[in-house]
């Protein structure tokens, strides 16, 4: 691997483990298509330009008078010469002396150049009179403002949001060409692991990855592939993993990835695919699986629940993005002032769960109360944010400036 280290040996810089994912994986290809009410959180497969303007005739802005400002000139009630509605043209182009009634998105007579709105308006039986002379153009939206004919309106690779939904209706798309959906599988390994149903035995605890991961990938709209549970044992591991390598595009496993003595994970993928085991530095999730199967990637997060998820957050989510061929996007950022002190060890970058508010005078930060430790969920859920402290700072204390890596909307309500 050509990467740069950390000061501790072995232990690899986030950012040089995203850099190394990023170019190893490879954007899917191929294209389908979907109805545009169907297309939210899809990716697009090509650009998207507007094959006519928007809006596509010059109208008003305003309930009002269309009229020509030069025939205000004269200081005399202009007749009113006929009615626009939305929907309902007026076609006649206006005649000199005269203004036509207008709805806000009537089509604008020919010859009109401003709209008084009526309230600064009076009508009398010889005509309206108007309180001043409108500047040109007021009141007018004219033809084209919103997009041209042969804009762009969405760049490829760009996940469909509700308000792009309305900007591709406003240029009359009923069906946009999008990635296929990628198909991510999903497996968590360890005998420990129970189901809702079943009681726990001497040291078993509820799987709480798998359907966390499920969450977290049906929020990201791929699809997923859901192989359950499977026991520290290395045959059934290579069935499933196998299985799961024919059927997906991605395989995501929890626990294993370690170097305890059940952790078969590692050593099973290593048979079946080209295998790079990185301890990243960072707390929690320093052990992280990444390679190659046959046909497909695999990423192998840690077990612990904390650095299950962080590291899903953190990596898994930056891996899936480049394989739907979306650009690459790091968490939002933000300064914040701590207002407690807050423990750390140089060596590792640390993702504290943090709470933070915004005060009168800035963005402040706390850790939760919940502790730390990789194992209590509690943090993960007060949390909303990561409170992100470089590789090689020391214990931070209340008043300091520490750099926020911010829940988006993966990991908030
Ligand atoms: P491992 O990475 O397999 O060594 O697991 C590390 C820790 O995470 C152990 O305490 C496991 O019991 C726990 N763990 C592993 N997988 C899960 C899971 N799916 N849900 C909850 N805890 C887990
Ligand atoms: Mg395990």
């Amino acid at each position: 691997m050509s990467m740069g280290c950390s000061d501790r040996p072995g232990l690899m810089p986030l950012a040089d483990g995203l850099a190394h994912l990023l170019e190893r994986l490879v954007p899917l290809s191929g294209a389908g298509s979907v109805a545009l009410a169907d297309s939210v959180g899809r990716i697009t497969a090509a650009s998207i330009r507007a094959e006519a303007p928007v809006p596509a005739w010059d109208n008003s802005a305003m309930d009002g008078y269309a009229l020509r400002r030069a025939d205000l000139l004269a200081d005399k009630p202009l007749p009113i010469q006929g009615r626009s509605l939305a929907g309902q043209p007026y076609t006649e182009p206006l005649k000199p002396g005269y203004c036509v009634r207008v709805m806000t998105g009537a089509v604008l007579p020919a010859g009109c150049d401003a709209v008084v709105m009526q309230e600064e308006a009076e009508v009398s039986d010889r005509g309206v009179t108007f309180e001043k002379v409108p500047e040109q153009g007021n009141n007018i939206r004219r033809a084209g403002e919103d997009c041209r004919a042969g804009d762009r309106l969405l760049p490829e690779g760009h996940c469909i949001r509700p308000q792009d939904v309305a900007l591709l209706a406003s240029v009359g798309c009923a069906e946009v060409s999008v990635r296929p959906r990628l198909k991510v599988g999903l497996l968590a390994t360890g005998d420990e692991l129970r189901q809702p149903d079943e009681t726990l035995g001497v040291g078993d605890l509820y799987d709480s990855n798998r359907p966390a991961l499920h969450a977290l990938l049906a929020r990201l709209g791929v699809q997923v592939n859901d192989y359950g549970v499977v026991a520290d044992d290395p045959d059934a591991l290579r069935q499933v993993l196998q299985q799961a390598d024919t059927e997906c595009d991605l395989v995501i496993t929890s626990g294993g990835v370690s170097v305890g003595e059940a952790d078969y994970t590692r050593q099973v993928l290593g048979e079946l695919g080209d295998i790079e085991i990185w301890k990243l530095a960072i707390k929690p999730g320093k052990p992280l699986a990444f390679g190659r199967l046959s046909n497909s990637w695999f990423i192998g997060l840690p077990g612990n629940p904390v650095s299950s998820l962080v590291t899903f957050h953190l990596v898994a989510t930056r891996a899936i993005r480049q394989l739907q061929g979306q650009p690459d996007k790091a968490l939002p950022s933000l300064r914040a002032t701590t207002t407690e002190a807050i423990r750390k060890t140089p060596g590792r970058m640390d993702f504290q769960r943090g709470v933070w508010r915004q005060t009168e005078t800035g963005v402040e930060v706390r850790p939760t109360r919940a502790q730390q430790a990789s194992h209590i969920l509690g943090s993960l859920t007060e949390a909303n944010c990561y409170i992100a402290l470089e590789q090689d700072r020391g214990s931070v204390a209340a008043g300091e400036t520490v750099t926020l890596w911010l829940f988006d909307a993966l990991f908030s309500s």
